[in-house]
């Protein structure tokens, strides 16, 4: 059924607690914990705990988790102090942007500069 936890999924384990992270925040429907390989002082992964392949298919077939992701990445932003300065929300999409986990997350980076355009 769309949206239900998927057995080979790296994030749906780290929803169920299979595999560890180092998680700041959890809601009702996300969590936020550290990503393993930071690109910023500050680098934090939200997740749905439903599963879909990527935000745009997040947002097509539950907007309010897609709302509530965006709504814990500025509280994570703000909890992390990098909102004052300004920090990222990141969704890579597709293979060729990057994209390697194919559970739908918001990257938030922040704690340094960040240049635009992005690379
Ligand atoms: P993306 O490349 O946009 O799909 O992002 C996937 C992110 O997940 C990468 O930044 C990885 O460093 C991160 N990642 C992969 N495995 C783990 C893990 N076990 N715990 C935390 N972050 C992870
Ligand atoms: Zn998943």
């Amino acid at each position: 059924m769309a949206g239900e936890p998927q057995a080979d999924c790296l994030f749906c384990k780290i929803v169920t607690g299979d595999i560890p992270a180092t998680i700041v925040r959890e809601t009702d429907t996300t969590v936020a914990f550290r990503d393993i390989n930071p690109q910023a002082p500050t680098h934090v992964l939200v997740i749905p705990k439903v599963h879909y392949p990527d935000a745009a298919a997040l947002a097509a077939a539950d907007p309010q988790a897609m709302v509530d992701v965006l709504r814990e990445a500025g509280v994570v932003a703000a909890e992390e102090k990098i909102d004052g300065h300004g920090y990222r929300i990141v969704f890579n999409t597709g293979a060729g942007a990057g994209q390697t986990v194919w559970h739908a997350h918001a990257h938030v980076l922040g704690g340094r500069g960040l240049e635009w355009p992005p690379g």
